[in-house]
């Protein structure tokens, strides 16, 4: 990383502007650098994917296209307890567009124990709601519970009742093996700074249905959207070029570009295939640990399925707010970094690219000593 982003400040200091052709990795192409390994990230075409914005931009962005409400059917489906992003993103969609987040926003409420959605119940609200949705905008992993989608499934039931399909996979990308081309969505936005550790405020990725990539639909548009063999004639009309680059606005941020670059190689390197395998392996054993050995501490929300989950188990501390405060700033404190959620839910997230068998081990002795 350091040497990546090293390279970029000397090519800058030696070439300046020129460094866009003459570079060691040359700025006006550079985002292509990253394509091959962002599509095997998600399982997307080449042509499907791109690294560019942040997040909540790409999927506001994305909405352009695939949110086009009418009167008939004006609505977005997500889950209750969005990450709060999406749920401003879909609310300001709807108001922009001149409906009402009163009627047109539906948040499906979990109905299972622990917080999370079955397939039934989004078949249930696909059917009694889908003819007035016009997309459902669903996480891969859902960032409270743990729990992940079949995508597949979910795609399958929302174009049954006709809905644009959307996914944010800020918790999906670089956990799960994701086959988003084989799951036949729409669109999807993830950010590269949680689990493919790209840096903070790392350039975001964005994918679109091969199925779209010559469509002329509506979008906002930039001149690095603009089909790259005409974009320095400078003409008055927008050409865009076809697949998810269409999407671009603007030139790409390079020093935010260099860390991905490096992160996706060592994805490419290790295999999400084989980080996956590890990684069930890895959560299965802190799931039989906690069960085993700190149930009386720790109740599991995440489900028990392998495959509707991906590292994180989030834990519902017993006692209540502040024991499960007092034993999450002590797990902080001796170095074991996991995630507050209130009131009382600690995530933890082993990641099969750094963290061990050791590590859970660790996690699980200093949990029964604190308890005592
Ligand atoms: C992390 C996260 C975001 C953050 O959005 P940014 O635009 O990258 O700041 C949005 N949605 C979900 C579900 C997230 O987990």
């Amino acid at each position: 990383m350091r040497e990546a982003l090293l390279i970029e400040l000397e090519d800058w200091a030696k070439l300046g502007v020129e460094a866009h052709f003459r570079g060691r990795h040359p700025w006006m192409p550079y985002h292509n650098e990253v394509r091959e390994g962002l599509a095997s990230l998600v399982g997307a075409l080449p042509s499907e994917v791109v690294a560019m914005n942040s997040l909540t931009a790409n999927l506001h962005l994305l909405m352009v296209s695939f949110y086009r409400p009418t009167p008939a059917r004006p609505a977005i489906l997500i889950e209750a307890g969005a990450f709060p992003s999406d749920r401003y993103l879909v609310e300001s969609q709807i108001r922009f567009h001149g409906y009402d987040p009163a009627t047109d926003l539906i948040e499906l409420e979990p109905d299972e124990a622990g917080g999370t959605i079955s397939l039934a119940a989004i078949e249930r609200v696909l059917g009694e709601h889908g003819h007035r949705i016009a997309l459902v905008l669903w996480p891969g992993v859902q960032y409270r519970t743990g729990q992940a989608f079949e995508l597949e499934e979910i795609v399958r039931l929302a174009r049954a009742q006709g809905c644009n399909v959307g996914f944010d996979l800020a918790h999906g990308a670089g956990n799960l093996a994701l086959q988003l081309h084989d799951s036949g969505c729409d669109f999807a936005a993830w950010c590269h700074y949680k689990y493919c550790n790209a840096g903070p405020g790392a350039v975001a990725g964005a994918f679109v249905h091969e199925q779209h990539a010559q469509a002329e639909l509506p979008r906002f548009a930039g001149w690095w959207g603009h089909d790259p063999s005409t974009r320095f004639r400078m003409g008055p009309h927008f050409q865009p070029t076809p697949g998810a680059d269409g999407w671009q606005l603007s030139n790409p941020p390079i020093l935010a570009l260099a860390p991905l670059r490096v992160s996706l190689e060592l994805f490419a390197e290790a295999g999400m295939d084989r980080l996956r395998a590890k990684s069930e392996r890895l959560t299965g054993f802190l799931e039989q640990q906690v069960r085993t050995r700190l149930a009386e501490t720790l109740e599991i929300l995440t489900p028990a399925e392998p495959a509707r989950r991906g590292c994180q188990l989030s834990l519902r501390v017993a006692g209540g707010r502040a024991r499960g405060r007092a034993l999450f700033e002590h797990l902080e404190h001796i170095g074991i970094v996991g995630d507050w959620r209130e009131p009382d839910v600690i995530r933890i997230s082993p990641v099969p690219l750094y963290n061990t068998f050791e590590d859970i081990a660790r996690f699980v002795l200093a949990v029964e000593a604190w308890r005592g």
